[in-house]
């Protein structure tokens, strides 16, 4: 076992006890198994739900143990730092430009902006540049401080549910690659739809689950809630969203707020089972024999190797 943690770099199990929920979706507790290991062959299992689709952690952890994993755990597995680096602020950067290219003809001039999951802060450094009223929230203490002092935003540092916006209401709403961080996507999507004013639009991208790279490629313990397009969709018709074609890609998605909740929005009957088709398609024992986790790990030691003695004689 110390062996694989030397050459696997996330290799580093976390026990925890985590407890038997429905889906968050459907609220259906029929399910099937897709894998018992994460990225980095860590015991982690993950089910499909048989009646939609939307895959979880089981059991889910807990509040405490999601904050547990984050603290201990966490940075190793993202080999982040406290702070952006040069690298996530360009690339964050380059994507919110992309994203706000559309997204900013969308609202009225100098609307609000509210950015779920803000991360360094550049879409909202971006929004503001654009002339809208920004603010953010983030649960990153050392990400938010960075986006207020680099770009002048306000960032909350807080659980998005536990916010008290005051009653102000917004143009747009942006989420990227933070709902798979949730144990209870659905409230916070009915909590999006609360605070956008009529006709108000929300962007969000997840990972795309459809999009699998290996059999456990997927799959981490952080993210607690695996969607794919149709998964998402779904879930934002019984929120009360109405989907927008023209500007979604995957599962990048824009909403529009509608009313009220669509009562047919069990819009994808035939999709758990595709879906539960293509993971059964590749195993993972096709995925160890095809050499490509063995070619990546030995990389990855040459790399340290090179590293260590760089650091020795310099
Ligand atoms: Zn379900």
């Amino acid at each position: 076992m110390s062996f694989l943690s030397k050459i696997v770099p996330g290799y580093r199990p976390f026990h925890y006890v985590g407890e038997k929920i429905a889906c968050n979706l459907c609220c259906s507790r029929e399910k099937s198994v897709l894998s018992t290991r994460d990225r980095w062959l860590n015991p982690l299992t993950n089910v499909i739900c048989t009646h939609c689709g939307l895959i979880r952690v089981d059991p889910m952890p807990t509040d405490a143990e999601l904050e547990r994993y984050y603290t201990d755990h966490y940075r190793l597995h993202y080999q982040s730092t406290l702070e952006p680096t040069p690298k996530s602020i360009s690339r964050g950067t380059k994507g919110a430009r992309s994203r706000l290219a559309y997204l900013s003809t969308m609202i009225k001039p100098g609307g609000r902006v509210l950015d779920i999951g803000a991360g360094g802060g550049e879409f909202l450094a971006e929004a503001k540049r654009l002339g809208f009223e920004v603010e953010g929230v983030e649960p990153s203490v050392g990400f938010a401080r960075y986006a207020e002092r680099t770009y002048g935003v306000q960032v909350r540092v807080a659980p998005l549910m536990k916010i008290d916006f005051g009653g102000r209401k917004f143009d747009l709403i942006h989420s990227f690659h933070v709902f798979e961080h949730l144990r209870d996507p659905m409230a916070s999507m009915k909590l999006v739809h609360s605070l956008l004013v009529p006709g108000g639009f929300f962007y969000i991208a997840v990972p795309d689950m459809a999009e699998k790279r290996t059999p456990t490629g997927m799959f981490h313990f952080a993210h607690v809630h695996g969607f794919t397009f149709e998964t998402l969709r779904m879930m934002a018709a019984k929120a009360g969203f109405e989907w927008m074609p023209n500007t979604s890609r995957g599962a990048a998605i824009v909403l529009k707020r509608a009313e009220a909740p669509d009562p047919n929005w069990f819009l994808f009957p035939d999709h758990a089972r595709k879906l539960e088709q293509k993971f059964r398609a590749s195993s993972l024992t096709k995925h160890l024999l095809s050499g490509d986790p063995y070619r990546r790990a030995w990389l990855r030691l040459k790399r340290k190797i090179a590293e260590r003695k760089l650091t020795k004689t310099g």
